[in-house]
Formats: structure tokens, C-alpha cells, sequence
């Protein structure tokens, strides 16, 4: 029985691709994340055929997983990445990502990292304010470089998604508002060691239906119109990431042919190179978080089961109030009960779903939670001094820790006693 297209029951045990999850779990302690290589690799070649009538660069973006074994498998079919900071920008290097193939994005780009950048010959920054584009400048003049740019246009429009990952409203932070764009790019044009080259959006993420990408491609349509017309040289337009996943097996988000589809109709007769960064859409149904049920605490009004996975390790649900399935790694019961299922972490938050009918569970029993590939393991931090659960990368019949998990003296040794305590 499938459950993503790379997991699946066989004998009654999940298994990813070929390899048993229990088998890794007899050698590696739970909790553990384990990707599927396969799943990743797919979801980018999808995304690279539904674009390949259009001139495209597929630049993932680093911060849904930034694992380098993740980075060096996108790297090796081509991909390009999408940055938001210095030190995502030295993982894709290091992963085998070409600079000439990175956009730097994010609201906060320091001088330091702008310096770093710069020197390192990127592709692209998505710039998001008139400050920023006053500092890439003064940089860029000093260093002889040219900054090649796009603007981050905030269209005004409501992704229908949940209210924490929205970006494209006038209330967020990110973007320049699109009726204010065209004297910010006059502005930019009028700078030294800048380069005008091209048109950014990102309106949200986890998107469920195309039709707030419609309206915002078919305002930055308009937009970028305007902006030839006033003699810059448009010669790219990034539409940003933000396809959706279905986190429940009954959610129907659109597919990569109809989103490329979409982005031509829209886009395609500005005869642009188009950027596009998906995130969570390459790797978000390739994960899974492997853990194992400590107790099962019967409540007056509710059934627990604590498991040894926590709000640390994946954040989504208290965070984004996010839905992801949860099975049972071995399925052999068909009874079900109704379960909270809840973390070790001293949180009420720390909960990963409520009164969630699942198989009848023990003591004992793994569990698996689903499509945590995306902003699972890269949102992890060591709160309550817990270590932070390794990464496994599945292929075929064999596996590999592609992060193996902490020890305690190296967290604990992170802190220094000052000497004049
Ligand atoms: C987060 C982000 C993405 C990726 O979003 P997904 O929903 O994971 O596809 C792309 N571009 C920018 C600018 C982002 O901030």
C-alpha cells in the first residue's frame, strides 16, 4: 500500500523506497528524520519538465532543507538556489551549486553578507527595500563590482494560506508595494555598481490553488510591461516559490504542469528567463520523522501518546497549526482509538495533533510522521538540552546518516563559564 509516492507498506512494515524503516531504526535511536532521495530527485525533474518549453532556472530554496547531501543531489541535476542568508549561500557553494545560479532574497541582508555575496559573484539579489538598494550600491561601488538586481514587488494579494507564511499582503513585511515600485526601480536605475535586470514576487507558501498566483503573475505582467516601457532592460522575472503539498491525503494542491502552465500564460510573451524557487514543493513529501511512542498515558478525557519526538524537532504544528499525517511504522492492528499525540518538551504547545484516531498503539511502537521533508529538521533547536535528531537519506536499497546526531558534550560545550565567575 502507497502512501507517497516512495513509501509504502510492504509485509506491514513503512518502508522508503527499498529500505524498512524499522531496519534503520535498529541501528540509528529514534528520533530520526529520513528522506527519500528518490522523491526529492523526482520532484525536481517534474518541475524541470513542466518548465521546459520556457527559458527556466529552477533555483530551490535552501531554507525548506539545506542538508548538503540534499544541496549536492539538487546541484548534480542542475539546480540552482535561493538564499536568504550568508551562511546559506556558503552551504550551496559547498554542495556544488554555481553562484552564477544563486538569488539572494531576504529582508535583512547585512553588509557583511552583501560583501560576501558580491564576491562570490552571484546571480541575482532580490532586493526588498530602497535602503537595501542604497547599501548594495555603496558596496558594490567600493568593490568594483556590479550588483545585478531585481526588486521584490509586493502585489497585494491574499494566498489563501495560513496567516504565518502570507507574504504577499501589504500588511507583511516583505517587498516594495507594486503601485510604489516603478521610482524605487527608476531610483535603482540611477545607481551606481547596479544593474536593473529583472522583476521578483514570492506571495506565500504551502498555496493550495493557482488562482492567487494568476493574480499576482498577471499584476507583475503589467508591472514589468510598464517598467520596458520606461527603458529598463527586464530580461528576468522571479516568480518565487510557494506551491503547496498535500500534507492531508485529502488536499489536492495543483501540479507542477498546470503551475508551469499558469507562469507562460501569464508571463511567457515578456520573453524573460524566468527564476522560479520552490521549497517546500522538491522536498516537503520526501521526509518522514521516525519516533518512538515513550508511553501511553491514559487522561480522564484523553489518551496520550507521548512520543520521543518534540515541538524541537518539528516545530509546524505549534507554529503553523500544521496538519501532518501520522502512521504507524508498523501496521498491524486495525483497531483504532483516538489519540493526542504530544512531545517530551515541558510545552502544552509541544502537541502534534488531537484526538487523532490511530491505530490501537503501545509502549514501544514507531511512528511516523509524514511530509516532513520542508521546514521540519532546519526549524530544530536543542530546547529542553535535547539533541537534535539526525538526518538519514534513503536510495534505492541503502541508506546513509547524512547528519548524524549530536552528542551532549558538544551542546553542552557550546557554552563558556566566564573565568570571572
Ligand atoms: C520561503 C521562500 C521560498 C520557498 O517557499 P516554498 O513555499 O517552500 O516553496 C521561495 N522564495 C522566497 C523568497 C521565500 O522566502
Amino acid at each position: 500500500m502507497k502512501i507517497q509516492p516512495h513509501i509504502s507498506y510492504k509485509d506491514n512494515t513503512m518502508h522508503m523506497e527499498q529500505v524498512s524503516i524499522t531496519a534503520i531504526a535498529k541501528v540509528i535511536p529514534t528520533p530520526f528524520y529520513c528522506y527519500s532521495a528518490s522523491a526529492i530527485k523526482d520532484c525536481y525533474l517534474d518541475y524541470k519538465n513542466a518548465f521546459s518549453q520556457q527559458d527556466t532556472l529552477i533555483c530551490y530554496a535552501v531554507k525548506a532543507n539545506s542538508n548538503q547531501a540534499i544541496l549536492a543531489l539538487l546541484a548534480n541535476l542542475g539546480a540552482g538556489a535561493d538564499v536568504v542568508s550568508e551562511g546559506e549561500i556558503r552551504r550551496a557553494l559547498k554542495a556544488g551549486i554555481s553562484a552564477d545560479k544563486i538569488v539572494f532574497s531576504g529582508v535583512a541582508k547585512k553588509e557583511s553578507e552583501i560583501i560576501f555575496a558580491l564576491n562570490n559573484n552571484i546571480l541575482q539579489f532580490n532586493v526588498e527595500s530602497e535602503p537595501e538598494l542604497t547599501l548594495i550600491s555603496e558596496i558594490a561601488s567600493k568593490l568594483n563590482k556590479v550588483a545585478a538586481i531585481s526588486i521584490r514587488v509586493n502585489p497585494n494579494v491574499c494566498a489563501n494560506t495560513h496567516a504565518k507564511i502570507t507574504t504577499g499582503k501589504s500588511e507583511n513585511k516583505f517587498g516594495i508595494p507594486i503601485a510604489k515600485a516603478r521610482e524605487v526601480y527608476k531610483y535603482a536605475a540611477s545607481l551606481s555598481g547596479i544593474k536593473v535586470q529583472g522583476v521578483d514576487v514570492h506571495i506565500g507558501s504551502q498555496l493550495t490553488d493557482l488562482q492567487p498566483f494568476e493574480q499576482a503573475f498577471a499584476k507583475v505582467a503589467e508591472f514589468t510591461t510598464l517598467l520596458k516601457s520606461d527603458g529598463h532592460d527586464i530580461s528576468v522575472i522571479d516568480v518565487g516559490g510557494g506551491l503547496g503539498i498535500d500534507y492531508d491525503e485529502n488536499e489536492t494542491p495543483p501540479n507542477k504542469d498546470a503551475y508551469a502552465a499558469l507562469v507562460n500564460k501569464q508571463l511567457g510573451h515578456l520573453n524573460c528567463k524566468i527564476i522560479v524557487e520552490p521549497g517546500r514543493s522538491i522536498v516537503g513529501n520526501s521526509g518522514v520523522l521516525v519516533s518512538t511512542v515513550v508511553y501511553v498515558k491514559k487522561g480522564e478525557e484523553r489518551q496520550f501518546l507521548i512520543i520521543d519526538a518534540g515541538m524541537n524537532d518539528l516545530i509546524r504544528p505549534s507554529m503553523y497549526d500544521a496538519y501532518h499525517q501520522i502512521k504507524p511504522i508498523n501496521h498491524t492492528n486495525d483497531k483504532t482509538e483516538c489519540y493526542d499525540v504530544v512531545g517530551p518538551v515541558c510545552e502544552t504547545g509541544d502537541t502534534f495533533t488531537k484526538n487523532r484516531a490511530l491505530p490501537t498503539t503501545q509502549a514501544g511502537d514507531l511512528v511516523g510522521i509524514l511530509s516532513c521533508g520542508a521546514y521540519g529538521s532546519v526549524m530544530a533547536s536543542s530546547y529542553n538540552t535535547r539533541l537534535a535528531a539526525p538526518e538519514v537519506m534513503v536510495q534505492d536499497d541503502h541508506f546513509s546518516v547524512i547528519r548524524a546526531r549530536p552528542t551532549y558534550d558538544d551542546i553542552i560545550n557550546q557554552d563558556t563559564i566566564p573565568e570571572w565567575l
